[in-house]
């Protein structure tokens, strides 16, 4: 591809971008902008030519960040985030911001002050979330690959619902300068892209040791290799805790026919415990509100976008936060506050950080028995848009099969495998030991993709 045709299909992005509209799944059309940036590319970077659309919580500099929120609004970023300048480094073309649950909570990317975003395969069903509208960009083809955030399941829950690829690398493996804060130790900034290949790709752009964010980790980024030798010695487990009762039917039977498929491919498939799961979903809300409560502290109507009207100082306060956030960010607020208050500190943020160390060794002794674990990516099938909005408890549980893995900080990845009987997308999780991510993306293979 040279610049003139790499216009050509900026160009038809955009035109998609308003044919699309519908789905409501961009915040911002960059593609002017990216554009404009053409003529000081050359040919040789390695992103050149894939059109790129990045979460709205991640900052490219003169351009609108807003996380989906109101008390965002009018807020231009005022630098760029290190995996944002990454992809522009390689001279990939970042054409719109996306749409997504305000802040980055939520499963259904209902909680956004733009609206929801619809799946592309069925507007009556959500698009999960928090990153659905990178998810809904990748899969309706307006853009080739896309960046999303995941904390607890962000970008694999909506990759299995829009039936994309969608990986969440190992905690620290990208920097986390410049997304905006959602719960720090877990946050990390993962792809989406249809093809392995794209995401294996943009991965290596993006992954890597950033002095601007002290956790990023230092482990040298491979080049990624398939190695078919090693990909047919992969041992594969299958976590029990993950097949019980509450999967959706039509998921197990997914499974289950991979798993039968795996076995008569003479894979080794081995039954494997992670005797923890059932306390994931309480420590991860825990411990993520805790940590989001702090975060959040910092929009305060003063620094950055909306700021309420008042003659008195702690009004003006209160008044931008109560009407700037909306009822899920104040609620996990809420939650935060309380569980690290005076008194129930102990009880609750302390006895979950065990917790989280148990989760975490289930994982290191289980990679010592097998190289991947294949579970499913949701226990349900998208959903209809407002069916789970009134019951936030029955929200936090679709985030049942993805959050243990952002408690340990294992790489994982959702591959597409099928779709349901109603024509809705199925997906699969992959996950590989710390910094292993290329495991789960062999094991792609195992399937044939
Ligand atoms: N759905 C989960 C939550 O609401 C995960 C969010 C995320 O990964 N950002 O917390």
């Amino acid at each position: 591809m040279d610049v003139n045709q790499l216009t050509e299909k900026i160009n038809s992005t955009r035109e998609k971008i308003s044919r699309e509209s519908n789905l409501n799944c961009i915040t911002a059309d960059l593609t002017e902008s990216a554009s404009s940036q053409l003529s000081s590319f050359n040919v040789h970077g390695t992103l050149f030519g894939k059109t790129i659309a990045i979460k709205d919580n991640l900052n490219l500099i003169n351009t609108p960040t807003t996380c989906a929120s109101k008390i965002l609004d009018g807020h231009d970023s005022i630098y760029t985030a290190t995996a944002v300048q990454k992809i522009i480094d390689a001279q990939g073309s970042i054409v719109a911001k996306t749409n997504m649950d305000e802040f980055a909570m939520g499963s259904s990317n209902e909680h956004s002050v733009y609206g929801p975003t619809k799946n592309p395969h069925n507007i009556d069903y959500v698009p999960g979330g928090s990153s659905g509208g990178s998810a809904v960009a990748v899969a309706a083809g307006i853009v080739d690959m896309a960046l999303g955030s995941d904390t607890g399941g962000s970008v694999r829950q909506p990759a299995s619902f829009c039936g994309v690829y969608g990986l969440k690398p190992t905690y620290g493996r990208v920097s986390r300068y410049g997304l905006t804060a959602f719960a720090s130790s877990f946050d990390q900034v993962g792809v989406f892209a249809n093809s392995v290949e794209d995401t294996a790709s943009l991965f290596e752009v993006i992954a890597g040791h950033d002095k601007k964010d002290s956790t990023s980790a230092k482990e040298i980024v491979e080049p990624f290799d398939y190695n078919e030798s090693a990909t047919k010695k992969l041992r594969i487990g299958l976590p029990k805790e993950f097949l019980g009762e509450g999967i959706n039917p039509e998921i197990r039977q997914a499974l289950t026919q991979k798993v039968e498929y795996l076995k008569d491919s003479k894979f080794q498939i081995i039954d494997v415990s992670l005797p923890h799961t059932e306390h994931a979903i309480a420590t991860y809300y825990i411990l993520t509100t805790a940590e989001a409560s702090t975060n959040l502290s910092r929009f305060d109507g003063v620094r950055f976008g909306h700021r309420a009207t008042s003659d008195d100082l702690s009004e003006m306060y209160l008044y931008s936060r109560s009407n700037g956030f909306g009822d899920e960010v104040k609620r996990r607020i809420m939650l935060g506050a309380f569980v690290l208050s005076s008194g129930y500190y102990d009880a609750y943020y302390t006895q979950a950080q065990k917790v989280r160390r148990l989760i975490r060794d289930d994982y290191t002794n289980v990679f010592d028995e097998v190289d991947v674990l294949l579970t499913p990516t949701s226990p349900i099938l998208p959903f209809k848009r407002g069916e789970k909005l009134t019951d936030p408890l029955q929200m936090y549980m679709a985030d049942v099969c993805t959050v243990p893995m952002s408690l340990a900080g294992v790489p994982a990845l959702n591959i597409p495998v099928g779709k349901s009987k109603m024509g809705l997308p199925i997906g699969l999780q992959l996950m590989g030991n710390f910094f292993q991510r290329e495991k789960p993306i062999w094991g792609c293979s195992v399937f044939g993709i």
